[in-house]
């Protein structure tokens, strides 16, 4: 069914880069034969999953949304994937996504820009958008995503999708190729917020090849689902409901507060003071972390090398000048600088520490509530096209996003209303490694 929706919509929609047939295929008859056979079922048995392509997966096609890699057959699975396979989820695909995981609108695909199945007008978000757009048209039962600074919530909340980015540590990021390695976490998007808690159920625990991986006992996620809240203490930051917020969004947000008061939680504005630096800090560390992660693109160890290059030299310099595109460019250039000698302590040093000072900013509104709840994102879905040329403004979309990421902490997007008919969702935001009770909040409202 997940193909037959995907042949029949996709030309239009385009979240796919690659499609699994022969795999799938071949993944459904095993299936077909434990049942025959009685073994036990996996979590997910059956279910069709679209993966990001920025995950790798053995023998299927890992473009990463770039020229760089597309003709990158990966010789072994992320740790993710693996897990998926053992919880019996059937991989149908590779889901478009911004080049390198690097944007918010899907725009910065090299193949094609992945459009919102609510309007195909509007950007699907990013940089996950293949992801949201193939949950939100039907064309996979559920998907993987990356969030780096925004990646899983935000296109989930463009979409009217559920995206859940987990505590840093808690999923396995071997296999998942490198964009911004101390931010990075690999999460899912869903229908509802129970699939959320089943799939995390599955690619959650410590991999002994991911060295920031950690150590923690994995609870049951599904039976957290209690549709509990009563005296649930609720933080929401002013400045997550202040100037720059579109007023229809904050009102959802508002109406969606009312709904879980009616169901006995408690909530008071608090203020995370260090918000406003959250996105200048985000894009100085991001950046540096991409361009020493981007270096192993050399036209030598993976995809497209430079053709008749004179020397070593031109060899790297012509790969990269023909294999990436014009953001990934910007970010390395941007992320060398503030790496180089003379600035690094101005820059990335300095950034590092306002990081701390985010976090504790969490810290301190942690002491007192369960959660903190606000917009994923300051406004809905926007036409294709109409960022393109203002790199600035783009960025500011992760504005409520970016924070959470520094911090490290877990946080879902679920849909909570609409505005102009674009779907809005709502952020919660949870201590580290409390995705019980995120789940808990979310699956209590929907
Ligand atoms: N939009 C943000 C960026 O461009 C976040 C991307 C992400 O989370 N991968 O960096």
């Amino acid at each position: 069914q997940a193909f037959k929706t995907i042949c029949e919509q996709d030309d239009k929609i385009q979240a796919y880069l690659t499609l699994n047939e022969e795999g799938a295929t071949e993944s459904a008859k095993a299936l077909d034969e434990k049942l025959v056979s009685g073994e036990a079922r996996g979590l997910l048995f059956g279910l069709p999953v679209g993966v990001k392509d920025n995950i790798v997966t053995e023998g299927l096609r890992t473009t990463c949304g770039s020229q760089f890699l597309k003709n990158y057959d990966p010789i072994y699975n992320a740790t993710v994937a693996d897990k998926l396979r053992q919880a019996d989820a059937v991989t149908i695909g590779k889901l478009n996504m911004d080049e390198f995981a690097m944007g918010g609108s899907n725009e910065n695909s090299s193949f094609a820009p992945v459009r919102n199945p609510w309007n195909l007008d509007y950007v699907p978000g990013g940089s996950s958008g293949g992801s949201a757009a193939a949950v939100a048209a039907g064309e996979a039962y559920f998907t993987l995503g990356s969030d780096t600074g925004g990646s899983i919530r935000q296109p989930a909340s463009y979409c009217g999708v559920v995206g859940l980015k987990p505590t840093y540590g808690l999923v396995s990021r071997f296999g998942l190729v490198a964009f911004a390695s101390s931010l990075d976490q690999i999460g899912p998007l869903t229908k509802n917020v129970e699939d959320s808690a089943y799939v995390l159920q599955a690619i959650a625990g410590y991999d002994a090849k991911d060295s920031t991986s950690a150590k923690v006992d994995i609870p049951d996620y599904v039976s957290a689902l209690s549709g509990e809240i009563k005296g649930l203490k609720i933080a929401v930051p002013s400045e997550y409901i202040g100037e720059g917020v579109d007023a229809e969004v904050k009102q959802s947000i508002m109406d969606a507060l009312a709904v879980l008061e009616g169901l006995g939680a408690e909530w008071e504005e608090v203020s995370l003071p260090h918000t406003e630096y959250a996105v200048a800090t985000y894009y100085l560390l991001a950046s540096s972390e991409a361009s020493s992660n981007l270096a192993r693109f050399d036209g030598v160890r993976y995809g497209v090398r430079a053709e008749n290059p004179g020397n070593l030299l031109e060899l790297y310099h012509q790969s990269r000048s023909e294999g990436f595109g014009d953001e990934v460019k910007r970010r390395i250039m941007l992320g060398t600088y503030a790496l180089s000698s003379g600035y690094y302590d101005a820059y990335y040093l300095k950034a590092q520490k306002v990081r701390t000072l985010i976090k504790r900013d969490f810290d301190n509104v942690f002491e007192k509530y369960d959660v903190i709840i606000g917009p994923t994102a300051p406004t809905t879905a926007f036409k294709l096209g109409s960022q393109l040329d203002d790199p600035l403004t783009m960025y500011l979309n992760d504005i409520l996003t970016i924070p959470v990421s520094l911090a490290g902490v877990p946080a879902i997007s679920v849909p909570c209303g609409f505005a102009s008919g674009l779907p809005v969702g709502m952020q919660i935001i949870g201590k580290a490694f409390d995705e019980q009770t995120v789940l808990r909040v979310a699956h209590a409202f929907e």
